[in-house]
């Protein structure tokens, strides 16, 4: 352009005389305008410039898509196809009843979907969802970055080596887009002696600086064949992506929520969780325990299935309080699905009865399933067990649509969200509408059926629980309950509502031990024992056990953990 306006401006053609452009091209040319063969010294500058501009252009075409900067492209499509709002967090259901599939979930790259793989090079690896990953803030091997770092590598050499075209381009000019395989060659060179987890993390107690060096480490060494090393040869769950890595999320969704571009970390988990199970039959000893029982009995426990309404008989005798099953109150105007924890577990059941309390209170006519209820069947299908989960999905429609259930109330937002928004996909009525208990006890109150007038003099840690924030956008409902009754002061933590951190027990994580780097609720609590609570408070049964089993290790007993139904049932019944 310069030579341009030079050009033009020496034959009088005009040109933009006077603009910035037109001056800087002055300076430029100027040397060139001096003496007899001006003329030609421009018109040769011109051409050159003028393709050398051209091949700049297209070399950029040919890098771009090639190098890391391929999100340029990628990551404003990502965001246009991603999913809306309602569908956010809901698993795709598998078909399982197709005879010709060899095989369930995703054992090798090239299984999952477009978008998934799109989401890959869309990536601009800005390491926001490994610095909010619970996993990763508490030493552990998942990084959801580099999972999908990784992916994209295998994929990119796994697509090379069956399409026998190279993508090769030099490590200097994309020094992020190194190959798997030549990570992995460079790796055995770089790598000197054994990884010492025990010492990174006591470097690195907590943040992602452990993890990253955890990384590091496991990705340079976890090596097929060293000497021909071949990427059709790479498993991609055991080499590409490990088993720790995928049995370490908990599915809260933070990395999500926090990704500029969009991604999907948790729904890949989950289906590489989905070939390990259904296809390989493989997974720790303490998940699966948890899943024969809830197969054999309908809870993780393997307590008998018949003593699931137990709790309510023993209490009704002591208190006189009736809990109605939908046999006895068919004209019923709420369903209480009371799930596993508020059936089983000592401590929830607490929980059940300050809601059932409250219902009194408020004159609600509800019923619960009572030995007919099974579970959700969310546990199981974070797990992996697509299969069984559809069992316990069909097995609960059918029930519900046998006694005519038109709205359900459950006080754990996982049971919730599989509820309202993955049950439609296995033909729950569209009609039948979904509670958090949080969002019925917040209607009750604007339609005053329930006052709160005694005071509760106690300081609340407010904690969000990811599938009621993160996954539902339930965030202001539990806070302006609580900001109603007199004298309770919410305390906000630095990370709350959407961003706030997980308790560690999402995933199926509360039935699995963590085996390796510090235990995410210890260190939850420790975020919520900044803000001086004499309780912290939840809406959700996993959350509550956490915070309970984690205030009891950091061993302060003036602090205690509780749901918010029993901190409104001391205001509105003074118990
Ligand atoms: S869902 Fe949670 S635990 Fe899993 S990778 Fe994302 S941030 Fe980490
Ligand atoms: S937040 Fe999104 S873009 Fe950033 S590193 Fe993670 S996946 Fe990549």
């Amino acid at each position: 352009m310069t030579f341009d306006y030079a050009l033009e401006a020496m034959n009088g053609v005009g040109g933009p005389n006077g603009s910035i452009s037109a001056g800087i091209a002055s300076a430029i040319v100027m040397p060139l305008s001096i003496g007899a063969h001006a003329e030609l010294w421009l018109t040769v500058g011109y051409e050159l410039f003028w393709w050398l501009h051209l091949l700049i252009l297209f070399s950029f075409l040919i890098y771009v898509p090639q190098s890391k900067h391929f999100h340029l492209i990628t990551a404003p499509i990502n965001l246009w196809l991603k999913r809306p709002e309602e569908e956010t967090g809901k698993l795709k259901m598998i078909n399982l009843e197709d005879e010709e599939a060899e095989s369930f979930g995703v054992g090798a790259i090239e299984q999952f979907e477009r978008k998934q793989l799109l989401d890959l090079y869309a990536c601009v690896e800005c390491g926001r969802c490994t610095n909010v990953c619970p996993a990763s803030h508490t030493g552990k091997l998942l990084s959801p970055m580099h999972l999908i770092s990784k992916l994209r590598d295998h994929l990119t050499e796994k697509g090379a080596a069956i399409t026998s075209t190279n993508p090769w381009v030099p490590s200097l000019a994309a020094p992020g887009s190194l190959p798997f395989h030549r990570m992995a060659e460079e790796g055995v060179q770089q790598a000197e002696g054994a990884f010492d987890e025990p010492a990174a993390l006591q470097r690195f107690p907590q943040g992602m600086q452990g993890t990253m060096a955890k990384q590091q480490e496991r990705w340079l060494r976890n090596i097929p064949d060293e000497q021909h090393p071949s990427a059709q040869s790479i498993d991609l769950i055991g080499n590409v992506i490990t088993e720790e890595e995928l049995w370490a999320c908990t599915t809260c969704r933070n990395c999500e929520d926090q990704c500029p571009v969009g991604n999907e970390h948790v729904d890949k988990i989950v289906d590489m969780r989905r070939y390990l199970v259904l296809t390989q039959g493989q997974m720790p000893v303490d998940g699966q325990r948890a899943l024969q029982n809830i197969e054999r009995q309908g809870n993780p426990w393997g307590i008998s299935r018949n003593d699931r309404f137990k709790w309510a008989a023993e209490w009704t005798k002591e208190t006189g309080i009736t809990v109605p099953t939908v046999k006895e109150r068919p004209d019923f105007e709420v369903l209480l699905f009371v799930g596993a924890m508020g059936s089983y577990d000592m401590r929830t059941q607490h929980v059940t009865k300050a809601l059932i309390r409250l219902f009194h209170a408020a004159d609600v006519a509800f019923a619960v399933l009572g030995n007919e209820e099974r579970s959700s069947g969310d546990t199981a299908r974070r797990m992996g067990n697509e299969f069984l989960f559809q069992q316990m999905c069909t097995e609960n429609i059918a029930t519900f649509h046998k006694y005519g259930v038109r709205r359900i109330v459950t006080a754990c937002p996982h049971t919730y969200h599989t509820l309202k928004k993955e049950y439609p996909d296995f033909g729950l009525d569209s009609e039948v509408q979904v509670y958090h208990h949080t969002e019925w006890l917040y209607q009750l109150w604007q339609a005053g059926r329930i006052r709160f007038v005694h005071p509760v003099h106690e300081s609340v840690a407010w904690h969000d629980s990811c599938y009621l924030a993160r996954y539902n956008g339930i965030i202001d409902v539990p806070r302006e309950l609580l900001r109603a009754v007199p004298e309770l002061t919410v305390l906000e933590l630095e990370r709350s509502g959407a961003n706030a951190m997980c308790c560690g027990a999402g995933g199926g994580q509360m039935w699995m031990e963590e085996t390796s780097g510090t235990r995410v609720n210890v260190a939850r609590v420790e975020q919520a024992l900044q803000v001086q609570p004499s309780v912290i408070g939840s809406a959700c049964p996993y959350c509550l056990t956490m915070m309970e089993d984690g205030v009891k290790a950091k061993e302060r007993s003036d602090v205690r953990s509780a749901d918010i139904a029993e901190l409104l049932v001391k205001s509105v019944c003074g118990i």
